[in-house]
């Protein structure tokens, strides 16, 4: 069963190390641009944050671990989402808080 805590998870990542996902439109040209496929980040993972859906993210530990932090998918994103910089700061949220 899920936690929802509100807008407490991303406001604690902001100030862990910056997160940014609210311009992010879902387009998919960040999937279409990762070597690996990953069809989670950040559609999904992202929005559970902004939602705070903290138990969906703890759930998303190995998507989070597994991305290479290549930059592909920046680089194709019309949004201009830091989304490596954010997969950075929810590894440290994940580790700090042993989740
Ligand atoms: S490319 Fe950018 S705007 Fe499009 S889904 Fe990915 S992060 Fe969101
Ligand atoms: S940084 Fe991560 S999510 Fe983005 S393209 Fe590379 S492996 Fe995929």
């Amino acid at each position: 069963m899920s936690t929802l805590i509100g807008p407490a998870l991303a406001a604690d990542l902001r100030r862990r190390g910056g997160f940014d996902a609210q311009a992010c439109m879902g387009c998919g040209y960040c999937t279409a641009a990762c070597p690996l496929g990953i069809d989670m980040l950040p559609r999904r993972l992202f929005r559970y944050v902004l939602f705070g859906m903290d138990a969906e993210v703890r759930a998303e530990l190995e998507t989070v671990f597994s991305c290479l932090l290549c930059r592909a998918c920046e680089q194709s994103c019309p949004a201009g989402v830091h989304i490596t910089d954010n997969v950075r700061t929810l590894r440290g949220w994940l580790l700090e808080e042993g989740r």
